[in-house]
């Protein structure tokens, strides 16, 4: 497999059940909603709460990326992954994410000394469909990263959006690194869990 195929497995269960109106990918239940749905919900969040919606969506989708763990463990149990190191099963799953068409992911840095990555994405569809803004928007994928980084290390990490291409430029970045990192916001990242 090249590094733009689709992992294994994607393409090839996708199940389309007319009868029961039901989608599924490796039997798992999905659908197919359009960007702007999403960023609709985003948007009347941040009307209703400002910029303090950040913290819901990043709960939703650490959550959601938890929730999905089991999803991508069996995924890379049956790619043959399960020996690998962490960058290599990382890098599978950003090939995953590159096929469920939330855009292009790459690990651009790691440091195990003390376990901090830093990820890019080009083509992020949050940031496509959002549109311009002065501040990172794709608070849904900085949780997700978080969510998965927890599921597959065990360690109790932040993830925060650096750069993000609705601000220019092409690409969006995000920094994981363990939570006593980010001392700096700690206030505002303990109270967006204990709401979550
Ligand atoms: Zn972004």
């Amino acid at each position: 497999m090249t590094e733009h195929e689709v992992p294994e497995g994607i393409k090839e269960s996708l199940e389309i059940d007319l009868e029961g109106g039901c989608l599924r990918v490796r039997g798992e239940r999905f659908c197919l909603v359009t960007p702007t749905m999403l960023i609709a919900l985003h948007k009347e969040l941040e009307t209703l709460m400002g910029k303090s919606a950040k913290a819901p969506i990043y709960m939703a989708g650490e959550k959601a990326a938890r929730a999905k763990a089991g999803f991508y463990r069996q995924m890379l149990h049956e790619a043959g992954m399960t020996e690998p190191g962490e960058t290599e099963k990382l890098e599978y799953l950003s090939r995953a994410m590159a096929g469920f068409g939330h855009g292009r992911f790459e690990i651009a840095s790691m440091d195990p000394s003390n376990s901090t990555m830093n990820i890019r994405v080009k083509n992020s569809l949050i940031a496509e469909a959002y549109g311009t803004s002065e501040t990172p928007v794709c608070h849904f994928y900085a949780g997700y990263h978080a969510g998965i980084a927890k599921a597959f290390t065990g360690m109790d990490v932040h993830c925060e959006e650096i750069r993000c291409s609705a601000m220019g430029g092409d690409v969006c970045e995000f920094h994981i690194a363990p939570l006593e990192a980010f001392a700096a916001i700690l206030p505002q990242v303990m109270s967006a869990r204990h709401r979550g």
